[in-house]
């Protein structure tokens, strides 16, 4: 008997069907013996027109009502998971992030989880039950129900999994695994039978959605091995797991696109000490990330220009404090550009080989695609392009260094 923590995804419980089929497998795994908690998502759609919902309101709710609005799409979920269950003949019993014991930091939209105490889930475990766990919320020490950033149905499951000594982790989704890059890009991205959390770190934190970047953290720390995997057929997924020396064999692991980035200038900012501390300070205090940062040389002038780009549903929250600090700063003016897309390779075989960085920027080159920003880690390289390029650059990319 194997204590399992599975995931399914949006579109995996995207309709009244697609929620059978998935009570359908879950019965599977029960029959054979198998302890199984399911951790859902919202169906598809549904977080996004809650979104919007909320922004016809008014463009910046607060952010504590903003997860008491969202959580609601999980909690639609677990419910219509645990009957489809129920009406196959399995025992379930449905808990929200906060009943499973889940308890996150203050951060509204984005909280940690800072702590799980599994003792509800364990003991309707052993009362004969599944437990479906909402996924992507939880709730602070004082009470207040929070969410944990888009796509944090995947750290639930990560976290629980660890929380709970699981011995196999699955995560369901609408591909069969982890692709060397975007399917629904390129036709020909390959699956990956394994990948390291290092290399799924970079391609997640690069925009390749397939897990969230938070989860795979976690399970990095925690070492939690899992498999991504589709719902709707039986293949074997792609295992994620600490590096292994062949890994290093091949340079470039996978391609990601981010479209959903946006660029911030700070246009003629004085040319002294303080002024790039004070502008990533006061994103940092507003729980901002800042993605690629580039100053411009100042030519002799007093002045400079500092570029850095944010995810897209952080921009008016971006802009906004920087508006705030134009008086005290002294800057010029600021300029936005949404029309931007961050490329990305990945691979650990980057440490090892030499002229990566080149052939990326020949390619683009060859393909008439500027190059707007650029950054490097050890084991990845970024360029912002024009988001109308994007694809076409990724496909350029991909058939370079993969096929
Ligand atoms: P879920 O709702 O199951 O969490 P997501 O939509 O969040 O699923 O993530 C799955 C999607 O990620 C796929 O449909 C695919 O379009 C996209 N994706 C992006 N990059 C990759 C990749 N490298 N491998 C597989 N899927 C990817
Ligand atoms: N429903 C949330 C979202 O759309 C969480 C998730 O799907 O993992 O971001
Ligand atoms: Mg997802």
């Amino acid at each position: 008997m194997a204590l399992i923590v599975q995931k399914y995804g949006g579109t995996s419980v995207g309709n009244p069907d697609r929620i059978k089929n998935v009570a359908r497998r879950v019965a599977e795994y029960r029959k054979r013996g198998d302890q199984v908690v399911v951790v859902v998502s919202a169906m598809s759609g549904v977080t996004d027109a809650l979104i919007k919902l909320a922004k016809e309101i008014m463009p910046l709710p607060p952010e504590r009502e903003m997860d008491m609005l969202l959580a609601t799409g999980e909690q639609q979920t677990i419910a219509l998971t645990a009957m489809a269950l129920e009406a196959s003949g399995v025992r379930a019993a449905s808990l929200t992030g906060a009943q499973a014991g889940i308890t996150t930091d203050g951060v509204h939209t984005k909280a940690k989880i800072q702590n799980i105490t599994p003792q509800k889930v364990h003991a309707l475990l052993d009362a004969g039950n599944v437990v479906i766990v909402a996924g992507f919320q939880g709730e602070t020490a004082d009470g207040r129900i929070t969410t944990l950033g888009r796509g944090g149905s995947d750290l639930t499951a990560i976290a629980l999994a660890a929380a709970l000594k699981a011995d196999l982790c699955q995560i369901y989704t609408d591909v069969d695994g982890v692709y060397t890059t975007d399917p629904r890009i390129v036709s020909n991205a390959r699956k990956l039978a394994e990948i390291s959390y290092d290399e799924l770190l970079e391609l997640a934190g690069s925009g390749a959605k397939v897990m969230q970047l938070r989860s795979v953290e976690f399970a990095k720390k925690f070492g939690v091995v899992f498999e991504v995997r589709s719902s709707l057929n039986d293949n074997p997924g792609t295992i994620v797991k600490e590096e292994t020396r062949s890994m290093e064999d091949i340079v470039v692991r996978g391609v990601a696109l981010d479209k959903n980035q946006a660029k911030l200038t700070v246009v003629g900012v004085p040319d002294k000490p303080g002024q790039a501390a004070r502008i990533f300070n006061s994103l940092a205090d507003a729980a901002i990330s800042v993605d690629m940062i580039v100053q411009n040389v100042s030519h002799g002038t007093a002045m400079t220009d500092i570029s850095f780009t944010v995810d897209k549903p952080d921009l008016l929250k971006a802009q906004k404090v920087i508006e705030g600090l134009k008086a005290e700063s002294g800057y010029r003016e600021l300029s936005v550009d949404e029309k931007i897309a961050k490329l990305s390779i990945v691979g650990v075989g980057m440490k090892s080989h030499s002229g990566v960085a080149a052939k990326m920027f020949e390619t683009l080159a060859r393909a008439g695609v500027n190059i707007g920003m650029i950054s490097t880690s050890e084991i990845k390289i970024s360029v912002i392009v024009d988001l109308a390029r994007g694809e076409e650059a990724t496909r350029a990319v991909h058939k370079a260094f993969i096929s």
